[in-house]
């Protein structure tokens, strides 16, 4: 079977190696595009939808077809063309998810509507029956995306909440980070057991958070709602909870993981949310100022951090002098193998405050992080 999923794009290395752990054949790797094709079989599904730490959505891929100048009849043909009665039973609802990037003399309302219309067509002439559209909460979930000239069909697996929105959050920072970006930058930075790991700016407690389920190997899917477009991912996504060992009882405290932030009010929220996640007792939630680390720490292993970008916080000279304050604080704390991995909106300050502090940049690369276009550094001394 075909399947490709969504992510951060900018981070799909990182998603690979996970899809090829689960067993997946990796076909595609679409660079700074948010996709993978890969196949593999059936038990992917489960496994992506209730394991993974870095994919947004899984899909199993219909159709994948360049079509130069692409326009509704293409996608009318080809929608028509797929053998519906393979993926929806004829008491089912389904809805189109239309997508469309680039330009073309027709938007994405025109996609759905056509692909609707194609879909429940080609299952009128199969088995004579006509399916129902329900757009709320549909059976099964379509995708039809048309990506420049590219046309894309396949059947959703995850459902309408992506695989980023985790059942543990509770309290919502207002710039809170996304959770699968979270858990790839925690992997990028190759962090061991025995290391110190610190956000100096936790706000809502996301890094930390992450960084506990994957240290003790707690399943992203067990917060999760029973939510995939078909019942038997979540049977199998339970099976699987049920098989894992998570490494909770003896070794909560094993681990060093710091969440510090100059506002209470994030860490009581990040607090809930720790609690939430079952993790808070693995992690230490101090108060603190993230250009004064080093009047508390001797020394961190790897630092993990996603700063204001000044949207929000006001001023971009209080940003710069916190990104100037903020480096010349970790660099006191840092040792030769230490690691500073950060994400921000505002890298050219960022970049600045790098090289006024005399940090190695070992990899930068651009992120997209909802609508906004972000970067991540690698730093180390
Ligand atoms: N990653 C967080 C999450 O998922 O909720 C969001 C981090 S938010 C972009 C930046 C955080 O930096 C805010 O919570 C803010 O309170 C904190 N902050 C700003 N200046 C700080 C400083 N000097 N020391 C510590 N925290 C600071």
């Amino acid at each position: 079977m075909d399947y490709y999923v969504t992510l951060s794009p900018g981070l799909e290395n990182i998603s690979k190696n996970e899809i090829e752990f689960f067993g997946g054949k990796i076909k595609e790797i679409r660079e700074n595009k948010g996709r993978i094709f890969f196949s593999g079989d059936l038990e992917l599904i489960p496994k992506i939808n209730y394991l993974s730490r870095t994919i947004e959505r899984m899909n199993i891929l219909l159709h994948k077809e360049e079509i130069p100048n692409i326009s509704l009849e293409d996608i009318y043909e080809r929608v028509y063309s797929i053998d519906w009665t393979e993926w929806i039973n004829e008491n089912q609802s389904f809805a189109i998810r239309p997508l469309r990037a680039g330009e073309h003399n027709f938007t994405s309302i025109d996609i759905g509507r056509v692909a609707g219309e194609a879909v429940i067509k080609s299952y009128q002439k199969d088995k004579n029956v006509r399916l129902k559209v329900n757009l709320d909460e549909p059976d099964v979930i379509v995708r039809v995306e048309v990506i420049f000239d590219e046309l894309i069909v396949g059947i959703d697996t995850t459902g309408d909440v992506a695989l980023d929105k985790r059942g543990y959050r509770v309290f919502n920072h207002p710039a809170h980070i996304n959770a699968t970006i979270a858990s790839s930058l925690i992997y990028l930075s190759d962090w061991k057991d025995d290391e110190l790991f610190l956000d100096p700016m936790c706000g809502s407690g996301t890094i930390p958070i992450e960084g506990a389920l994957i240290k003790r190997n707690v399943p992203p899917g067990k917060f999760r709602e029973k939510k995939c477009g078909f019942k038997f991912v979540d049977i199998f996504g339970y099976e699987l909870l049920n098989k894992i060992k998570e490494d909770i009882v003896e070794n909560k405290n094993k681990y060093n993981i710091i969440g510090l932030d100059r506002n209470q009010k994030y860490l009581d929220g990040a607090e809930e949310n720790a609690k939430n996640a079952e993790v808070l007792d693995t992690i230490k939630f101090i108060h603190g100022d993230a250009t004064k680390l080093h009047e508390v720490f001797d020394s961190v292993d790897v630092i993990v951090v996603n700063p204001p970008y000044g949207i929000r916080m006001g001023s971009k000279r209080a940003v710069k002098k916190l990104y100037n304050e903020f480096l010349s604080s970790a660099k006191k704390i840092m040792h030769g193998s230490s690691r500073l991995i950060a994400i921000t909106a505002e890298d050219k300050m960022f970049k600045e405050a790098i090289i006024k502090n005399n940090l190695e940049i070992k990899d930068e690369f651009n992120v997209m992080f909802g609508g906004l276009m972000t970067k991540v550094f690698y730093l180390t001394l």
